[in-house]
């Protein structure tokens, strides 16, 4: 461990591992050939309380911390990368809720939202505004109590699957000062969705366009006041930004332990591979790496847990470092099986598909480096 956890922290890693060891494993590379979204699965871990980890317990939340959280989805991710992140996405979605919502609207969603009998997705992306968010051009115009929706989001996680869509909206002028929050519910009259992408990984979770056609949305489904959008959209993806860091870590971790196991049985030249020097090294490197990123990880959710001014910076830094060393260390642990590596049977290739993608979603890792300069050229830093 990076850091001594608390007995609790402790419990609260064993029961995650626990959970992806019984129900996760082994079925995650038949979720993914088949590409099924384990839904049933995902209300076993809501009854366990892995679906809103920090959201306030009076809405049914488990009321955790953001190291708590990392804990848990580094945890799942050992069992099945894919699920841990759609769960971390849907975690996303309910803490803006809990966070940024009314008493109303947190009583009417949340306690839903913590059993998972309601699923949430988190819908900014769109075909013309990816890196550059801000761009987006969903409009919402108001037309009485209501909000009338028209544009399309891109490359929606659990589109189709999830009952509630926490969308950002333009509805006011360019730039992120005219953007605002709405919770679209998925039986909106005109509200559509695109086909189920068809993807490197991430096969156990749907990704579909979302579409807005004049969809009718109450004013009353707005979180905060208009034009805080991207404010609360960037404050939902500090925490998901090291979730998804906690995603990569969980499946290197059980690539190495694959690869060290496999090492132990495969003979080359007379010897089993865990007798060459040269792969134990290997091994050495990946387990330290993964071990650097790991710290970096705890430390900037310890960071958003105490709101220390440079949160955002930290969840950067280590969403970076943590999806790039979570991926190479995967991929050397594919190397390390030889050919067998790249079967499906061995579980690896899945993991390195899925780990992929971690290095573009929630921010890509050239955004990760642009937060991270403009910290350290900032004014206070050069003088
Ligand atoms: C499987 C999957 C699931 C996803 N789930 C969701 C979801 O649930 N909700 C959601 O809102 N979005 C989701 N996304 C979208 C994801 O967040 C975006 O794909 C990502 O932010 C990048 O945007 P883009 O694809 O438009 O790439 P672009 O913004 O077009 O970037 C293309 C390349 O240019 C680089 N680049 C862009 N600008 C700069 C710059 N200023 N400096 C240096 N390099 C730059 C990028 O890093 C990238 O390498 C998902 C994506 C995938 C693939």
């Amino acid at each position: 461990m990076s850091q001594e956890l608390t007995e609790d922290q402790r419990a609260i890693r064993e029961m995650a591992l626990g959970f992806a060891a019984d129900a996760l494993e082994p079925k995650a590379v038949e979720w993914d050939e088949k590409k099924h979204f384990p839904v049933d699965v995902l209300r076993e871990a809501a009854a366990l309380g892995m679906a809103g980890i920090y959201v306030a317990e009076d809405v049914g939340g488990s009321a955790l911390s953001r190291l708590d959280a990392v804990l848990i989805f580094e945890a799942l991710a050992q069992g099945c990368p894919t699920v841990s992140a759609y769960l971390s996405i849907h975690n996303m979605a309910a803490s803006m809720i809990d966070r940024f919502g009314n008493e109303e609207q947190r009583q009417s969603w949340l306690p839903k939202l913590c059993t998972m009998e309601y699923l949430a997705s988190y819908c900014l992306t769109e075909a013309g505004a990816g890196s550059d968010a801000a761009a987006l051009k969903t409009r919402a115009v108001l037309d009485g109590d209501h909000y009338v929706v028209n544009g399309a989001k891109q490359f929606i996680s659990g589109a189709g699957a999830s009952h509630l869509y926490v969308t950002m909206v333009r509805t006011g002028g360019d730039g992120p000062g005219g953007i605002s929050t709405l919770v679209i519910p998925a039986d909106s009259p005109g509200l559509s969705f695109g086909a189920n992408e068809r993807k490197m990984g991430w096969n156990a979770q749907p990704t579909r366009a979302v579409l807005f056609d004049d969809v009718r949305v109450p004013v009353a489904n707005r979180l905060g006041n208009e034009g805080d959008g991207f404010k609360f959209a960037m404050a939902g993806l500090d925490g998901g930004r090291i979730n998804i860091g906690a995603c990569s870590l969980g499946g290197a971790q059980a690539a190495l332990d694959k690869a060290v196991r496999y090492m132990g049985e495969r003979k080359a030249f007379n010897r089993s591979l865990d007798q060459f020097q040269a792969l134990q090294f290997r091994v050495a490197d990946m387990a330290t790496e993964l071990e650097a990123a790991r710290s970096l990880l705890y430390r900037a959710a310890s960071k958003l847990d105490a709101k220390a001014p440079d949160a955002t910076t930290f969840c950067a830094m280590a969403k970076r470092f943590a999806t790039d060393t979570g991926y190479s260390v995967a991929d050397a642990a594919l190397q390390l099986h030889g050919g067998y590596g790249y079967l499906a049977d061995y579980g690896i290739e899945k993991i390195v598909r899925d780990l992929r993608v971690h290095q573009i979603l929630e921010g890509t890792n050239e955004i990760m480096r642009l937060i991270v300069s403009r910290s350290v050229f900032s004014e206070g830093n050069r003088s």
